[in-house]
């Protein structure tokens, strides 16, 4: 039996010129099967092999960036970013590589125990056996390998399921992959859509799903159900904090990149500012001047900042965040709603004054290039309204100095509070852990040692060295 074909748009022409062939239920279970059957060589061959293998396949992928980012730019409709993410996923494949050795081996707990000196112990790690990834459309090949490769060096098989909005990138990574012959035994890319990522959690023992809050509530209560774990890295609202004492152009650049970058379609782009009223009109006139400067990337693939939405329901959901907000009394400073350009939607830098938390621009993800700017009285309303929303995942905090931004940035409730600056959570991958809060994550940092040592099970080996104690131990009386 054949499943049935998923038409897939193009961004910039707003024609369907792609389809998705999902797997079939029986070919996925099939292809699950087979990857389980490697793993277990994968994980005993040891960590040297898989380092030295991951290296061949990050070679690969630079060897082959040109068709890997031609087809991600028809996927996404830009062109720059596109072209750097091979160098990005390669640089990251060997930055696990360098860091893997050494995370499993301090990791590795031996000694004596601490209540009875005959008892020693040890560490065994025992990778789960298939990990299965199901990942979004706004960075299709970059997000789709976060979690699977320090998976893979952690000794699991993974089986990948990339957003069936923007699959084209597939085809060339599949080839690199087929490259590598050790590899291709244990890592696996499918397309398809929901009834596909729906199926793959009923297959594998561990998930990764990096996608929206709904998705994720859905998928977490059938990994619930099969009790096994589930890694989520969800939606986010990131709020960004200006005092009255920063340094207004460099906080309008660090709110304005943040926010517009990819045209908003980033998991922690800034999408609410609370700014000090007694500058509030300053940093507003230093953030408009900056966006007006901001060029639509159109008609020329390669020029411009500003890229078209990859998903055109996007761009009716941002449209209605902008009409609610502004039919609740905001002012539109600059931009607008989403422009229509030979079949591809685009929107301009936008933004937006007089919001407040009735708005839907300042309680719900709007993954769009728009600024809405709220006046605060002090640095504790600010906090407060930063504090309000359901996500929790990044947040920004630009003061007069350091010092200041630390001691507002420890009052949030965010995984990763950028200083000084924004969105700087890209720069921290394998260094440094972060918890997502509220809607916007579970199970655990995906950064720092825990993105791959959460692939291990631990399992303690105990040894008495000594006589085994007698029977007198038993007694209530001893
Ligand atoms: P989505 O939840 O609609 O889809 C994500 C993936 O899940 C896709 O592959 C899709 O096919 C699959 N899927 C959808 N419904 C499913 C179901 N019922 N069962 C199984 N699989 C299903 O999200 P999206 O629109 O592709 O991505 C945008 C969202 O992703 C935004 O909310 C964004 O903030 C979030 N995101 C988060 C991060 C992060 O690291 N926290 C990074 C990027 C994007």
């Amino acid at each position: 039996m054949t499943s049935t074909q998923l038409p897939v748009r193009n961004p910039r022409t707003g024609r369907v010129d792609h389809v998705v062939q999902p797997p079939t239920a029986a070919e996925l279970a099939e292809l699950c099967a087979g990857l389980r059957r490697a793993q277990p060589a994968w994980a005993a061959a040891g960590i040297g092999h898989r380092v030295a293998v991951m290296r061949r396949w990050a070679d690969a992928i630079e060897a082959n960036a040109k068709a890997i980012g031609d087809a991600e730019m028809t996927d996404t409709g830009r062109s720059r970013v596109s072209h750097e993410v091979p160098y990005m996923v390669a640089a990251s494949i060997r930055g696990w590589c360098d860091a893997a050795p050494g995370l499993l081996e301090r990791a590795r707990l031996h000694g004596v125990s601490s209540v009875s000196p005959t008892v020693s112990y040890d560490t065994e790690f025992d990778p789960y056996s298939l990990l299965g990834v199901i990942s979004p459309w706004n960075h299709p090949f970059l997000l789709s390998t976060l979690d699977a490769v320090p998976a893979l060096l952690a000794g699991c098989a993974v089986i990948i399921k990339p957003s069936e909005v923007t699959p084209r990138f597939v085809e060339p990574v599949a080839a690199t992959i087929a490259e590598v012959p050790e590899l291709a035994a244990v890592l696996r890319y499918v397309t398809g859509g929901p009834d596909t990522g729906r199926a793959i959690v009923e297959e594998v023992d561990a998930l990764c799903f990096t996608g929206s809050v709904p998705t994720g509530r859905a998928l977490a209560q059938t990994c619930a159900r099969r009790f096994i774990p589930a890694f989520l890295e969800l939606g986010g609202k990131d709020a960004a904090i200006v005092t009255a004492s920063a340094d207004l152009p460099q906080a309008a650049a660090a709110v304005l990149k943040g926010a517009v970058h990819n045209a908003g379609q980033v998991c922690f782009a800034t999408e609410r500012v609370y700014v000090d009223r007694s500058v509030h009109d300053a940093f507003i006139e230093e953030l408009t001047g900056q966006a007006r400067l901001l060029e639509l990337n159109y008609p020329d693939v390669d020029r411009g900042h500003l890229g078209p939405f990859i998903l055109a329901r996007q761009a009716d959901i941002v449209d209605d965040h902008l009409a609610d907000a502004l039919a609740r009394g905001a002012v539109l400073q600059c931009g607008g709603p989403s422009e229509t350009l030979d079949g591809g939607r685009y929107m301009r830098a936008t933004v937006l004054t007089g919001v407040d938390h009735s708005m839907k621009i300042m309680c719900e993800e709007t993954f769009g290039p728009v600024v809405p700017v709220q006046a605060c009285h002090d640095v504790d309303e600010a906090v407060r309204l930063a504090n309000d929303s359901e996500y929790g995942l990044s947040a920004a905090v630009i003061a007069g100095d350091e010092a200041e931004a630390a001691a507002i940035g420890r009052r949030l409730n965010a995984g990763a509070v950028s200083l000084m600056d924004t969105s700087l959570t890209i720069t921290i991958m394998r260094d440094v852990e972060k918890t997502s809060y509220n809607s916007s994550g579970l199970g655990g940092s995906r950064m720092g040692p825990n993105g791959m040592l959460r692939f291990l099970r631990r399992k303690a080996l105990l040894t008495r060295s000594g006589p085994v104690p007698d029977m007198d131990s038993l007694r209530e009386d001893a």
